[in-house]
């Protein structure tokens, strides 16, 4: 059976990587994109896609459902659009996979009962790199024996949210093993805002935008004597295809919804 896919966000860096995946990848076939810019075109139209992809570009995500029946949306959009774009996928039977960070608690709760309601299908991953997946599990590994951990994540300068999905989902996986502490001297204080950090359940969590970087993380636990350091790189966005393309298969198999790419691997 062929997965038929749509995308939302094509002309992204993400995007991009990702239309170049599943039009390569046999048994998907990417049948319409989602964008507010070149509605009405196709991708074959835009410099950056091969002039023979002929997928339609639509505004309007019940339409594109409606003309195209995607089995599957990918998003890797902004944090103001993924919500709607993922309501409106599963109120249409249409399972949503999505690597675009930024969601609230509470909009996450609505998607995760409304994937019960509807018994479809839907990825919600923060971070599609497996080597990133494996970062987290060891992270929790470790917080069971060194409670005192920071975490700093690494980012291009044009990421819109701060942190980033991986660095508090690591923060919750740790926070699963880790009895909530105040960490540095009690008596410590900022003398400038945010020189230590966002705070999660007293870990601290630093975000890092320059030129250059793509997506990292350290967490560091520290010990009496010791220090341990836990990294992973992603240098460029092809690291994070493998993971997207499992999960548009995983996917289909699924009657609810899954957060983090580590409940499935
Ligand atoms: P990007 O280069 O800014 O791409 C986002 C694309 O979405 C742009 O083309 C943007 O168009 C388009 N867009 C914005 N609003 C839209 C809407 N309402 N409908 C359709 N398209 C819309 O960002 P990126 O680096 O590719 O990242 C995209 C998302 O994925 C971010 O949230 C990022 O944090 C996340 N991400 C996730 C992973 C993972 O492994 N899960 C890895 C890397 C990045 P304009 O530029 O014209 O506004």
């Amino acid at each position: 059976m062929t997965i038929r896919v749509a995308i939302a966000g094509c002309r992204g860096k993400m995007g991009k990587e990702a239309v170049k995946t599943v039009v390569n990848q046999e048994g998907m076939e990417l049948v319409a994109a989602l964008d507010y810019k070149h509605v009405g075109e196709s991708l074959a139209e835009l410099e950056m896609f091969p002039p023979d992809l002929n997928v339609p570009i639509y505004l309007n995500l019940s339409q594109l459902i409606e003309d195209t029946k995607p089995d599957v949306l990918i998003d890797l959009t902004s944090p103001q659009a993924v919500y709607e774009h993922a309501k409106e996928a599963l109120l249409h039977n249409v399972r949503p996979v999505v690597g675009t960070t930024g969601f609230t608690d509470e909009q996450l709760e609505e998607l995760i009962q409304l994937a019960e309601d509807k018994q479809v299908g839907c990825i919600i991953a923060p971070n599609f790199a497996i080597g990133a997946v494996l970062m987290m599990k060891f992270a929790k590994e470790a917080a069971k024996y060194l409670p005192h951990v920071e975490i700093i994540e690494l980012h291009h300068d044009r990421k819109l949210d701060a942190p980033s999905g991986t660095a508090k989902k690591t923060a919750q996986m740790i926070a699963e093993v880790r009895e909530e502490q105040k960490q540095g001297h009690p008596l410590e204080k900022e003398t400038m805002d945010g020189a230590r950090g966002a705070d999660f359940e007293g870990m601290r969590i630093h975000s890092v935008r320059l030129p250059g970087l793509v997506a990292h993380q350290e967490v560091i636990f520290g010990g009496e004597g010791q220090l341990l350091t836990i990294r992973h790189d992603s240098f460029n966005r092809e690291s994070f295809m493998d993971g997207i393309v499992y999960c548009v298969n995983k996917v289909m198999e699924l009657d609810k919804l899954i957060y983090g790419l580590e409940n499935i691997l």
